[in-house]
């Protein structure tokens, strides 16, 4: 791939004929401080460079998962109804997720579930027009109800960060699919809370709960991390995001995830690396984890 604002990846089959392309929807620059919070620049800045504003460059990457006949968009990106200053802040070229598949063939009508990893600005930004009009016309939005629960809540850290307009526009036009805990979307497709990042953050795994080793079944397993591990420079379980709500929880989760996507080797598809993916993650000898090409 080259480093344009729009691309699809090659198609990699996964168990149970799981086909997923990667989308990428745009850049961003979160703050490098933010995105890596605990982490002392003097570990991160071996991985990753910031520019002079102090920031880190990333991507937005879409998933466009087909399976059983069904098309699955994960995430949608930061739309287009930003205000150009917190464009001009967050370093933001592009995000419109329609913009992004017309680019790359593929007509957003055809969606048949749009996946929200979360309610973050940079996830769920793309869910509806600037009209509130939801930009998928004929797809059902899948959101964990402790998400769309607390993006209703009172709690103070919360209030204007979570898309809650678009949200409830969704749900407005009868689209919202509100799903607790692990789900199955379609034969080989499930999404799984794991919490963490936000209170109702969910991850998508493929493949993972079919028999390894049919005959003439690709075997291999893969799964989106949304924003529990953002990049590939996440990877070590501790290394928690001043963004994320629950970090106790979220390394928890991160430890038993990861433990297990390196055991079965998962293929991994991180929402902001720039890098080339899916990568595995493999054990080190000093007991952490490491991404593996
Ligand atoms: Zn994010």
């Amino acid at each position: 791939m080259t480093d344009a604002l729009h691309e699809i990846g090659e198609p990699r089959t996964y168990a149970g004929g799981v086909t997923v392309r990667i989308v990428r929807a745009g850049w961003f620059r979160p703050d490098a401080g933010g995105f890596f919070g605990v982490v002392p620049r003097a570990l991160w800045s071996r991985l990753v460079e910031a520019d002079e504003l102090g920031r880190i460059l990333c991507r937005l990457n879409l998933l466009l998962i087909e399976a059983g006949g069904k098309r699955i968009l994960v995430e949608t990106g930061t739309g287009t109804r930003i205000a150009d200053k917190q464009r001009e802040i967050k370093g933001i070229e592009g995000g419109d997720p329609v913009v992004a598949l017309r680019a790359v063939g593929e007509d957003p009508t055809t969606i048949d579930y749009v996946v929200l990893s979360h309610l973050h600005y940079d996830h769920a930004g793309g869910m509806v027009d600037r009209s509130g009009r939801p930009l998928f016309p004929n797809a059902r939005y899948v959101v964990q109800r402790e998400e769309a629960e607390a993006a209703h809540g009172d709690e103070l850290r919360l209030q204007g960060i979570m898309e809650v307009e678009q949200l409830d526009a969704v749900r407005a036009a009868g689209q919202l699919a509100e799903v607790n805990g692990e789900v199955e979307l379609v034969p080989g497709v499930r999404v799984m809370r794991t919490g963490g990042h936000t209170r109702g953050s969910q991850a998508v795994l493929i493949g993972v709960d079919r028999p390894a080793g049919r005959a003439g079944d690709p075997t291999d397993r893969a799964v989106f991390w949304g924003d529990l591990i953002p990049t590939r420079w996440q990877i070590p379980v501790r290394w928690t995001s001043a963004y994320d709500d629950y970090p106790i929880d979220a390394i928890e989760t991160r430890s038993e995830l990861v433990g297990k996507a390196a055991a079965e080797g998962w293929w991994c598809y991180f929402t902001h690396d720039p890098g080339a993916l899916p990568l595995r993650i493999e054990a080190t000898d000093k007991g952490g984890y490491r991404a593996v090409e």
